[in-house]
């Protein structure tokens, strides 16, 4: 769906404009429990049942701040190569929403956990690093729910499980000159943040939230214009299809003579459109001032290392070894790095059939094609990173063909069984044997003295017939090497 103004503005007049874009995105951390009290960040709990008196932001209760979430918000600022400072501090973010029962967001403001990192994207093989400000940490707020559409029926809800969950807020340079390298920073974040198990990132859950910033400027000027912030972008299509919008619409503004105001607007999904919410003259003064529950968070050398110490390999780190250690192709090693999950699968099977190629293509041939068409995931796989290896190993050491084993891999999907269990069962095993080949070879030659004819006449061809007709005879389990060598030697 392309909306209204995308269409109006004509592209030429686009094109004579560049979009910068900075992003602020908040990460739900994966920990068990809340930032600042013991109760479960379980999603789908019955509503109001996981909360106390911290979260409920009763008087005289204090906060006391989460080591796990600590942790993943470090981890999450050394994947985002960021410095984190000895020293960070804790604000109180004061507004009133009626699920915001503190009155305040416990955050961050001129004292954040991380700054100055990056990201590298890729885009028609260009890499470029998209710059990270800050990385903070805060807790989420609770969900208001409105129900009903008659005036006299209306209603809203409060759940208040959320709140107190911990986020981390990433805030990125103004850094991105086109909606497609914001998608494209959007998913390598994600990407890097599922790897580093600092979320799963579900948007449909909320645990992955983004707000644009998105401005316009002729090219070739120095100065940023005036930007707008979008929010409501709850996929990553949607963010694509908020910025083209909010570009032809400002590039409209501008050509028409007008000004854009800096604003929040809203997206709506339903028309493509964004909407104006706030000015800049209605923004909120939050107050900002000293957690006076907290003491500074302090993070020592020590802690920092250890942490750093359990950092698994990031994505990008894991494609460039794929490349340059086990010779795959650019675009093999971003499809096998897709998630942990599978990379860490194609490594297993990539060791036990000792061909990283080979592998390589077994996982993305036949394996995602066989899981793609039961509609499973790679953790649900029936066979085993190891057996899948073997399997490849199998027709590494000439055991088996490649058509072969096609046939026992189906039956290792279908049963789970090891490929040496199936072949030794069915009798699948490969003949190279010379002496019962020849003996095949030489009723196959006796039962069809015209091709023989032919193929003593010249006519080269012929031989794919016979070893066609060996491999009938085989069930396909002659070796195809071996056969053409005696058959050439046979005919000769
Ligand atoms: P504010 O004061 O409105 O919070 P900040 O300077 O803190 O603005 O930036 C918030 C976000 O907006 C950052 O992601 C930043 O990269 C982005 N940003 C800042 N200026 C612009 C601009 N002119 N155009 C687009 N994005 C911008
Ligand atoms: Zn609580
Ligand atoms: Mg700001």
């Amino acid at each position: 769906m392309s909306s209204p103004i995308v269409d109006l503005v004509p592209p030429e007049m686009i094109a004579r404009y560049e979009p910068v874009i900075g992003l602020e995105v908040h990460v739900q951390l994966a920990t068990a429990t809340k930032i600042f009290c013991g109760c479960p960040t379980s999603f789908g709990a019955p509503p109001n049942a996981n909360v106390c008196p911290v979260c409920l932001g009763l008087p005289g209760a204090l906060p006391v701040l989460s080591r796990e979430a600590v942790e993943l918000a470090m981890k999450a600022a050394m994947a985002l190569h960021c410095e984190i400072p000895p020293v960070s501090r804790f604000a109180r973010k004061n507004y009133f929403y009626p699920d915001l029962p503190k009155g305040y967001q416990i955050s961050q403001y001129d004292e954040p956990l991380a700054v100055r990192g990056w990201v590298e994207i890729s885009l028609e093989g260009a890499a470029r690093r998209i710059g990270i400000t800050r990385v903070h940490m805060e807790d989420d707020a609770g969900k208001s729910i409105h129900d009903g559409f008659k005036d006299s029926d209306r209603y809203s809800y409060v759940d208040l499980n959320r709140c107190g969950t911990p986020l981390i807020e990433i805030v990125t340079e103004p850094d991105m000159r086109s909606s497609d390298e914001a998608y494209a920073f959007l998913t390598e974040l994600k990407q890097v943040m599922q790897f580093v198990e600092i979320s799963q990132c579900d948007m449909e859950k909320g645990q992955l939230r983004c707000d644009a910033n998105v401005s316009v400027r002729p090219k070739g000027a120095e100065q940023f214009g005036t930007k707008a912030e979008v929010k409501n972008l709850n996929s990553f299509r949607f963010l694509k299809m908020a910025l083209d919008y909010e570009i032809a619409r400002q590039v409209g503004v501008l050509e028409s003579g007008g000004r854009v105001v800096q604003e929040t607007r809203l997206y709506n999904p339903d028309t493509g459109e964004t909407v104006g919410m706030r000015s800049k003259e209605h923004a909120h003064d939050y107050r900002y001032f000293p957690e006076p529950d907290l003491v500074p968070l302090r993070i020592s050398e020590e802690w920092r290392a250890r942490v750093r110490a359990e950092m698994p390999e990031l994505p990008a780190e894991k494609r460039r070894r794929f490349i340059e250690s086990h010779g795959l192709r650019e675009y093999d090693a971003q499809v096998l790095t897709a998630t942990r999950t599978l990379s860490d699968y194609y490594e297993k099977a990539a060791a036990a059939a000792g061909d990283a190629k080979a592998a390589a293509n077994w996982v993305m041939g036949d394996l995602m094609g066989a899981l793609k068409a039961e509609g499973k995931e790679i953790a649900e796989s029936p066979v085993s990173a190891g057996a899948l290896g073997e399997l490849v190993a199998l027709i590494g050491k000439g055991e088996i063909s490649g058509k072969l084993a096609k046939e026992i891999f189906a039956k290792m999907f279908s049963t789970g069984e090891a490929p040496a269990v199936i072949i030794e069962r069915e009798g699948l095993r490969q003949i190279s044997d010379t002496a019962a080949l020849e003996k095949i070879i030489d009723g196959v030659i006796a039962a069809n003295p015209k091709q023989v004819e032919q193929f003593r006449g010249g006519k080269a061809t012929v031989l794919g017939f016979f070893v066609g007709q060996v491999m009938k005879a085989t069930r396909g389990q002659a070796n195809p090497a071996a056969v053409n060598e005696l058959l050439r030697k046979k005919l000769g």
